[in-house]
């Protein structure tokens, strides 16, 4: 079947020739039987074109959506990668279980996260998603499988988990989950008004909470201003209220997203915030997947789409160069709206293509604006390389060869483990095939 196919960025919407799988034992035979080469396609909540195979062949796992086993004494479960991290919660929860790291979407899919090695707002607590990994089985483009783990073929592993699809189709996950008593989480808000501010809050909650984020308005006039939130999950198993969805699909196919709106936005975020100061007891979908209460809001960036650029930069060094780089978008004059600032932890990366280091990531997103985006992204790329940082694949559509390569230090021991029938825009992008 052809279909045009875009990720969440929206920023290409070609054609592709779709083989949608339907369960793990019959897509060994419907890879093999595929034009080659093709690329593992989840939900496609990655933002650039990692998902992405232009007039060639994609994989789409939804299909790949039974439940094998869960273990509810012991929190292990089994399923297929297709799964998204949504259905896991809705089974998991009412067990008294949860996942042990998720990003800001549940709509990416157990396959696609593990895929990109996704970490979240615990990561100096709980590591990247791949730590929690157990076991997973590989489909190769000829047809073969193979399992892997920590313990089992644990080369492949650490390839594959991280390795954006490169190494296989990954077609069921053995996921160790995380004990909780319910749905809630006891949060703290605090505002902060310089960016001294953020690394200090984030020095002295990091010990003490198991997760904490920044939101950032990096439109002000002097130094930044935000948000700083962190939360554990509480004791109540009080049932949540009804998940509010709203949603921007019915919205004409404009740009919403000004500066003037993002800088409107961010002010208000920023005081609503402030008001809301303090502790209080949110529902994990608040405080896990706030965006995902407006399905389709990458519309708003209208029809010529969006990036993300999130870099990591490693903790020496760090102050200076997010400082130069908020000072870089601020001397562009676009806006970034909703950025957002985290200190990772120190854990070693368990992919070898892993995103996280011992540091600070800093994500924004900017309205596609064409070559002058793409000028902003040289001067940012020019800091996150001279502070020895990386950029983070999933949310990429821009990155160079060059820094790619500095980036990510064992690439070359990543690029054994690649699969010659599999192939991306990315990957032909920044490895050459
Ligand atoms: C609102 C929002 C918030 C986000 N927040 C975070 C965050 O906090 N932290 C974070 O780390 N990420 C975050 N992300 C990124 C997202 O978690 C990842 O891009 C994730 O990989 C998306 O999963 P997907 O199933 O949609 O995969 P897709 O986008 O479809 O694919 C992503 C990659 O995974 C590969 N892949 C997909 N399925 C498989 C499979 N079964 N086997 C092998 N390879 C596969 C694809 O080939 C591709 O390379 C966020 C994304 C959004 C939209």
């Amino acid at each position: 079947m052809r279909a045009a196919l875009s990720t969440w960025g929206r920023l290409s919407r070609r054609d592709h020739w779709i083989v949608p799988l339907r369960d793990r034992h019959t897509a060994r035979a419907r890879i093999a039987a595929s034009p080659l080469p093709a690329i593992p396609y989840g939900n496609g909540r990655s933002y650039g074109d990692e998902a992405l195979n232009d007039g060639g062949t994609v994989w789409l796992t939804r299909g790949l959506d039974r439940f094998i086993g869960f273990d509810v004494e012991t929190g292990l479960l089994h399923c297929e990668a297709g799964v998204t991290l949504e259905e896991i919660i809705a089974v998991a929860l009412p067990h008294g279980w949860f996942l042990p790291v998720t990003p800001g979407t549940q709509f990416a899919t157990l396959g696609g996260a593990v895929a990109n090695d996704v970490h979240g707002k615990n990561h100096h607590s709980h590591g990247t998603l791949g730590e929690h990994v157990r076991a997973l089985t590989l489909l190769r483009s000829d047809g073969s499988a193979m399992a892997c783990g920590p313990a089992q073929n644990a080369d492949w592993f650490r390839a594959t988990v991280g390795g954006m699809g490169l190494t296989g189709l990954i077609s069921d996950v053995v996921l160790q989950l995380r004990r909780v008593a319910g749905p809630w989480i006891r949060s703290t808000i605090e505002t902060f008004g310089s960016l001294t501010g953020f690394f200090e809050l984030s020095s002295e909650r990091s010990d003490a909470f198991e997760y904490s984020v920044a939101w950032i308005d990096c439109m002000g006039k002097r130094d930044v201003r935000g948000v700083f939130l962190c939360g554990d999950h509480d004791d109540s198993a009080a049932p949540q209220p009804k998940a509010a969805v709203r949603s921007a699909h019915f919205l004409p196919p404009l740009r919403w997203v000004t500066p003037a709106a993002t800088r409107a936005f961010n002010a208000l975020y920023f005081r609503r915030s402030a008001s809301r100061a303090g502790p209080s007891l949110q529902s994990y979908r608040s405080f896990f997947y706030p965006l995902d209460g407006v399905l389709e809001w990458n519309r708003l960036y209208g029809r010529a789409g969006f990036y993300q650029y999130q870099c990591v930069v490693p903790q020496s060094g760090q102050r200076e160069a997010v400082a130069e780089l908020l000072k870089a978008v601020a001397a562009s004059g676009t806006g970034s709206f909703l950025s957002v600032l985290k200190t990772f932890g120190t854990r070693p990366a368990l992919g070898l293509l892993s995103f996280p280091m011992p540091g600070t990531t800093l994500a924004l997103d900017f309205a596609n604006e064409g070559a002058s985006t793409r000028r902003l992204f040289e001067r940012l790329d020019a800091i996150t390389a001279a502070a020895g940082g990386r950029l983070y694949a999933a949310k990429d559509a821009a990155m160079t060869p060059q820094l790619f390569r500095l980036g990510y230090p064992r690439l070359d021991e990543f690029t054994r483990f690649r699969d010659p029938g599999i192939s991306s825009e990315m990957s032909r992008r920044l490895l050459g095939s």
